[in-house]
């Protein structure tokens, strides 16, 4: 008989096009995993979708017994309520998502965002283990960071908690997916990235920009930038190193203000950028506060794609 505290849980990550679930045991290794394509985002569909990806999943892993379930997903949730206010990439606002899924597995669920889920997943199990204040920074298509501090998640007043992606770093500025304008995100995250690189390949002055392209917009990708400014392309090198200055103050100032003993980097930009990686690496070296950073380590997260979900099983 396994005690229940140190029963397998189900993890879930939860997407926009895909649904993972994975068995995970206590101490976050993945026993078996299965995922589903949301061909559907209605919220019935969605859960039943998940709730397909779970039995495979358990299937997988011989049947086990669990009876604890943490999705992370990709929003945002105020507090335990398991309401997903906002959920821009599935088109949800206020979908009880927590209540809908247990009782459709018979068992506890406990929602969290996406981005707290893949760093409680590489404090625990990946990047961060040994540590007990840790700031994780995940740069893909939006912005997101984590506060783990005396070895508590930071969670905040209603949840929301290490949105830096919604910090402001230009009054008025570019528009937000968010609603708001001039947040980090709407320079730095990939889908904007890839918005001004469009607009640089549109006004014609970027030469690099047109020849790694061929001049076609959708050959764009967020590291087509980077690659650009390497180049030596003067108006893409003038917009990457504003951007990735922007991205370097905005992290640096939360290491000055959290103090934190590990520093990781994530996300897809993040992977797929060594250039923009090492500006910000160098950059809080140099503008975060000498004593804020004393002693602080500086790595990459490890655990990839499973970060979230080895998370939202831990949390659950
Ligand atoms: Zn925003």
């Amino acid at each position: 008989m396994i005690e229940k505290d140190r029963m397998p849980r189900l993890g879930i990550d939860l997407g926009g096009t895909f649904a993972r679930a994975a068995v995970v045991d206590e101490q976050g290794r993945i026993l078996a995993a299965d995922k589903v394509a949301l061909s559907e985002r209605t919220p019935s569909a969605v859960v039943e979708a998940i709730a397909r990806a779970a039995q495979q999943a358990l299937k997988a892993a011989g049947a086990v017994d669990v009876n604890a379930c943490g999705v992370g997903a990709a929003g945002q949730i105020h507090g335990e309520s398991g309401v997903l206010a906002v959920a821009p990439n599935l088109g949800w606002r206020n979908v009880p998502l927590g209540a809908l899924l247990a009782e459709r597995l018979g068992h506890g669920v406990r929602v969290v965002n996406d981005l707290r889920a893949a760093a409680w997943g590489e404090f625990n199990a990946g990047a961060g283990r040994g540590s007990q204040d840790m700031y994780t920074v995940f740069v893909g298509s939006g912005v997101g960071s984590a506060v783990i501090a005396n070895g508590r998640l930071v969670t905040g007043g209603s949840g929301l908690a290490g949105e830096l992606g919604h910090t402001k770093v230009v009054p008025n500025g570019r528009k937000c997916g968010c609603g708001e304008l001039g947040c980090l995100e709407a320079y730095v995250g990939g889908h904007n990235l890839m918005a001004q690189t469009r607009e640089l390949l549109a006004s014609g002055k970027s030469p690099a920009i047109r020849e790694l392209t061929g001049g076609d917009p959708e050959k764009i990708t967020p590291v087509t930038l980077e690659k650009a400014a390497e180049l030596g392309d003067a108006v893409a090198s003038e917009l990457y190193e504003r951007v990735a200055l922007m991205l370097t103050l905005a992290v640096a100032n939360q290491v000055t203000v959290l103090n934190p003993a590990r520093l990781i980097l994530g996300g897809g930009v993040l992977t797929h950028c060594p250039g923009l990686r090492r500006r910000v690496v160098e950059g809080v070296q140099k503008y975060a506060s000498t004593t804020s950073r004393e002693g602080l380590l500086i790595t990459e997260a490890e655990l990839g794609d499973d970060s979230g979900i080895i998370g939202a099983a831990l949390l659950a």
